[in-house]
C-alpha cells in the first residue's frame, strides 16, 4: 500500500513513523515533509494548501490511502475531493470539519445536544462585545470564530485585556475574516486533558488520555504556544471522568453530528477542562493534536493504518484498539523567541546520540548543505517511553541533553503536573 501524509509537523512525523510499522504500507510520501520525515519517506514539495496539487499526486503516483494532518486543508474540503475522485482519504469532510473552523458552530452544537462547555455568548460586532464585557467583567474568554493558527484565543484576566482583545480581532483584523464574528466565555478553571478519539460517524473509539502545555515557560507562564509538550497518560482523567466523556461529551458530539448532517469520520479531539462540576469541552479539533500525538502514537500497540482503513469503511467496531502500558513524554525544542520571532537555518547536532534514548520527532527543521537546519519556531519533539511517568520524563531529559542549536529553549517542566495525582 502507497500512503500519503499530508502535513510537515511533529504530529505529521509521528504518523509517518507509526505508518510505516504497518506490514501493509510498502511506501510512505510526505507533503512537504522535513528533514526528519525524508529519513523514512519521500517528501514531496507540494503545500498543504494546494488541494489540486494534493489530488494530482495522489492520483498520479496511485496513492492508496492519504491522511491529512492540520486542520487547513480539512476546512478547505481536501476529503470531499478525494472522495469524488474515489481516493481512500482519513479525515473528516468539509462540512464536519467545521466543528474546528468555526467555533460558534462547535457552541452551538454543543448548546444544542447539551454538551458541557463554558457560557458564552457572541458578537459580530467589537462595540456590543465590548459593552458585554463592561458589564459582566472578567475574567473571561475572547475567542475569534476562524482558524487563527492557535492564537485566536486571549484568556483576559482584566477588562482592558479582553477589549484590547476584541479591537485586536474586529477592528485591526489580526486574523482577517476569522475574527468577523468572536465569542466571549466564561473563564473556566480547572486541569487540561486532551482526549482524542477514532470515529467512523457510528461507533467512537477513545486513544488513551495526553496532556499539553500549552504556555511557553515553566510553571505554565509566558504566552501561548502551539505546545511545548505531552504526556500520556493524564492521571488526572480517571475512570469515572473517561465514563462521563464518553457518555456526555464524546458520543453526543458524533451523534449530534450525524444529525446535523455533518457525518464526523476521523479523528475527534476534544480538549477538555476537568471543573469541579466535571469535564468540560474547551475546544474540538478535527484531527490529532500537536504535540499530543507524538506521545499517543508512541503507545500505540496496534497497527494504525488498519485502524484508519477500518474507520473509511465504516467498520470501526470490528477493531480491537490495543495500547502499550507504558508511560510517553513528549519535550518540544524550541527556536529562540518562539513563540514570538525567531532566526531559522541554525545546525542542529546531536540528533543521533538523542535517537539512542528517544524517538525525536522533526517539527520545524530542514536540510542545508545535506546538514539538518532549524526551520520553525518548534524545532523537534523529543519523546521517550518509560514504565512510568517519572522513567519517561528522565528518559526524555536525557535525550534533550545531546541535542543542541543556538538559542534552543523548551520547558523543564514537562510532565510534573502529573506527578501530584501518583
Ligand atoms: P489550538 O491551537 O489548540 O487549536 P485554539 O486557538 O483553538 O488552540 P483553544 O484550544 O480553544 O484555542 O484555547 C487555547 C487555550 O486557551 C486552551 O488550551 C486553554 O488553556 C485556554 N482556554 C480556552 N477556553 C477557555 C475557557 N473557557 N476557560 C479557561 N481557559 C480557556
Amino acid at each position: 500500500m502507497k500512503v500519503l501524509v499530508v502535513g510537515g509537523g511533529g504530529r505529521e512525523h509521528a504518523l509517518v513513523w507509526k505508518i510505516k510499522q504497518s506490514p501493509k504500507v510498502t511506501k510512505v510520501y510526505c507533503a512537504p515533509g522535513n528533514a526528519g520525515m525524508a529519513q523514512i519517506a519521500e517528501c514531496v514539495a507540494i503545500s498543504v494548501e494546494d488541494i489540486d496539487g494534493l489530488l494530482n499526486f495522489a492520483q498520479q503516483e496511485g496513492i492508496d490511502m492519504t491522511v491529512v494532518g492540520p486542520e487547513a486543508p480539512l476546512t478547505m474540503g481536501l476529503v470531499d475531493k478525494f472522495r469524488v475522485a474515489g481516493l481512500k482519504v482519513f479525515g473528516p469532510s468539509r462540512q464536519a470539519a467545521e466543528l474546528e473552523g468555526s467555533k460558534v458552530m462547535a457552541k452551538e452544537l454543543m448548546s444544542k445536544y447539551n454538551i458541557p462547555t463554558a457560557k458564552y455568548a457572541k458578537f459580530t460586532d467589537a462595540g456590543s462585545a465590548i459593552e458585554y464585557i463592561k458589564e459582566t467583567g472578567a475574567p473571561c474568554v475572547v475567542k475569534a470564530d476562524g482558524l487563527a493558527a492557535g492564537k485566536g484565543v486571549v484568556v483576559a484576566r482584566d477588562e482592558e485585556t479582553a477589549i484590547n482583545a476584541v479591537r485586536m480581532m474586529m477592528e485591526d483584523k489580526a486574523f482577517g475574516q476569522a475574527g468577523d464574528m468572536i465569542i466571549i466565555e466564561e473563564c473556566l478553571e480547572g486541569e487540561e486533558v486532551s482526549i482524542l478519539a477514532f470515529t467512523d460517524g457510528e461507533t467512537v473509539v477513545p486513544m488513551v488520555s495526553s496532556q499539553d502545555h500549552k504556555r511557553v515557560f515553566d510553571n505554565d507562564e509566558g504566552p501561548n504556544t502551539g505546545g511545548m509538550g505531552a504526556y500520556s497518560p493524564a492521571p488526572v482523567y480517571t475512570d469515572e471522568l473517561h465514563r462521563q466523556v464518553m457518555e456526555k461529551i464524546l458520543k453526543p458530539t458524533m451523534q449530534g453530528m450525524a444529525q446535523e448532517g455533518r457525518l464526523y469520520e476521523g479523528v475527534l479531539y476534544a480538549g477538555l477542562m476537568i471543573t469541579k462540576d466535571g469535564p468540560k469541552v474547551l475546544e474540538f479539533n478535527v484531527r490529532f493534536g500537536d504535540p499530543e500525538t507524538q506521545a499517543v502514537l508512541t503507545r500505540l500497540d496496534s497497527d494504525l493504518v488498519e485502524i484508519m482503513e477500518a474507520v473509511i469503511d465504516k467498520r470501526l467496531h470490528e477493531v480491537n484498539i490495543r495500547w502499550k502500558p507504558e508511560a510517553a513524554v513528549c519535550v518540544v525544542l524550541a527556536a529562540g523567541g518562539y513563540p514570538g520571532s525567531y532566526k531559522k537555518g541554525d545546525p542542529i547536532t546531536g540528533l543521533d546520540d538523542a535517537a539512542r534514548e528517544a524517538i525525536v520527532f522533526h517539527a520545524g527543521t530542514g536540510l542545508q548543505d545535506g546538514r539538518i537546519v532549524t526551520s520553525g519556531g518548534r524545532v523537534l519533539g523529543v519523546t521517550a517511553l518509560g514504565p512510568s511517568i517519572p522513567a519517561a520524563i528522565e528518559n526524555a531529559y536525557k535525550a534533550v541533553g545531546k541535542i543542541h542549536f543556538d538559542n534552543m529553549h523548551y520547558r523543564k517542566d514537562i510532565g510534573q503536573k502529573a506527578l501530584r495525582h501518583l
